[in-house]
C-alpha cells in the first residue's frame, strides 16, 4: 500500500437529473445516452486531469498543483467540456429515432462542476487508487447545493474560493453565494452559468 499527500485541483463534472425520471421501461436509453455523454466527458477532461473514477453519473478527476502549467487553462477545459457535452446530447437527439422519454429529454440535460484546490491523498491498494482526504470530502458535498434553487440556473461552474483564488480569475463575473454544510461549516463558493457562455462560444 502507498500513500502520499499531494495538493491540486478537484473536480467534479456531474450530469443533473436525468435516470432519476425516466421509468424502469426507459432505462435502457436511459444508460445508453448516458454512457455516450460520459465517455464525451472524460475524454474531453482527460487531455489536462487525472481520472479518478465514474461515481453514478459524475467522473471525478483531479490534477495535481505541479502537472498544471497554467491554472487558466482549467477554466478553458470547463467551457470546452460544457461545449462538447451539450453538442453530444443534441446529436444524440437528433438521431434519436425513438420517442420514449429518455430519448426525448436529451437536450433537457446538463452538466454542473464542482472545482476545489486543497490537499488530497493518493491511495493505492492492490492497483486500485483512490483519493482520500477533507477536501475530497469537500467538492463531493459541493454536489447538493442551493444553486438552481437560487438562480434557475442548470448548468454551471461553482469555485470555492480556494479553487478560484488559485486561478487568478477575476471575482466579479462569478455569482458570490455561501453553502453551509454539517461538520464543515460554512464555504464561500463562486458560480458561473454556462448556459450564455456556451451560446457565446457557440455563436463565435
Ligand atoms: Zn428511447
Amino acid at each position: 500500500m502507498e500513500r502520499k499527500t499531494q495538493t491540486g485541483y478537484l473536480i467534479l463534472a456531474d450530469i443533473s437529473g436525468y435516470t432519476s425520471f425516466v421509468a424502469q421501461t426507459e432505462i435502457e436509453h436511459a444508460d445508453m445516452a448516458l454512457s455516450f455523454l460520459l465517455e464525451t466527458i472524460i475524454e474531453k477532461l482527460s487531455s489536462l486531469l487525472t481520472i479518478s473514477k465514474l461515481e453514478g453519473d459524475a467522473v471525478f478527476a483531479y490534477v495535481e498543483e505541479s502537472k498544471l502549467e497554467e491554472a487558466k487553462s482549467l477554466l478553458e477545459l470547463i467551457d470546452q467540456t460544457y461545449v462538447v457535452f451539450r453538442d453530444k446530447a443534441l446529436t444524440l437527439y437528433a438521431d434519436a429515432t425513438c420517442p420514449c422519454r429518455a430519448c426525448r429529454a436529451l437536450p433537457t440535460l446538463d452538466l454542473k462542476f464542482m472545482v476545489h484546490h486543497g490537499e488530497f491523498i493518493i491511495q493505492q491498494v492492490a492497483g486500485i487508487r483512490d483519493l482520500l482526504g477533507t477536501d475530497v470530502n469537500l467538492l463531493h458535498r459541493l454536489a447538493k447545493n442551493r444553486v438552481s434553487e437560487a438562480t434557475g440556473w442548470k448548468g454551471y461552474a461553482l469555485f470555492t474560493e480556494q479553487g478560484l483564488e488559485r486561478m487568478q480569475a477575476e471575482k466579479d463575473s462569478f455569482l458570490q453565494q455561501t453553502e453551509s454544510y454539517e461538520h464543515l461549516g460554512e464555504v464561500e463558493t463562486y458560480v458561473m452559468d454556462l448556459h450564455p457562455r456556451y451560446e457565446e462560444m457557440k455563436s463565435s
